[in-house]
């Protein structure tokens, strides 16, 4: 199974990184298309503020992962049930409390994305 390409970002400027997921793709792509694991939840698509809220611009590495089930990439990311996509391996910064909140009542599992932490 390949990357679907549309997940690829196309340049690697204005690249921002899920908080949740740490799925990393351009800004303009969130805005069309949400986060592939995260937008039930996030809601991000065609919402600027929710991804400025919800991705971060200050990362670390990328990890291309093709079979999240089967990467140890992913397994080491913590994301074995996750779309295939560029991840990054640390993503400095929160998600703000209400989300936090709201993913605690939903009983989906939040962990900093944050590894210098
Ligand atoms: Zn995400």
């Amino acid at each position: 199974m390949d990357i679907p390409v549309d997940r690829i970002p196309r340049t690697l400027r204005n690249l921002r990184a899920c908080l949740l997921c740490s799925l990393v793709k351009s800004f303009e792509q969130f805005e069309v298309d949400g986060c592939d694991n995260c937008e039930f939840v996030l809601g991000m698509r065609g919402n600027r503020e929710m991804i400025f809220d919800c991705t971060s611009s200050n990362f670390d590495g990328m990890i291309g992962v093709t079979q999240p089930d089967e990467s140890w990439a992913a397994k080491w990311l913590r994301i074995p049930s996750f779309k295939p996509g560029i991840y990054a391996v640390s993503v400095s910064g929160r998600l703000p409390p209400t989300i936090y909140r709201e993913l605690k009542s939903r009983n989906i599992p939040y962990k900093s994305r944050d590894r210098a932490a």
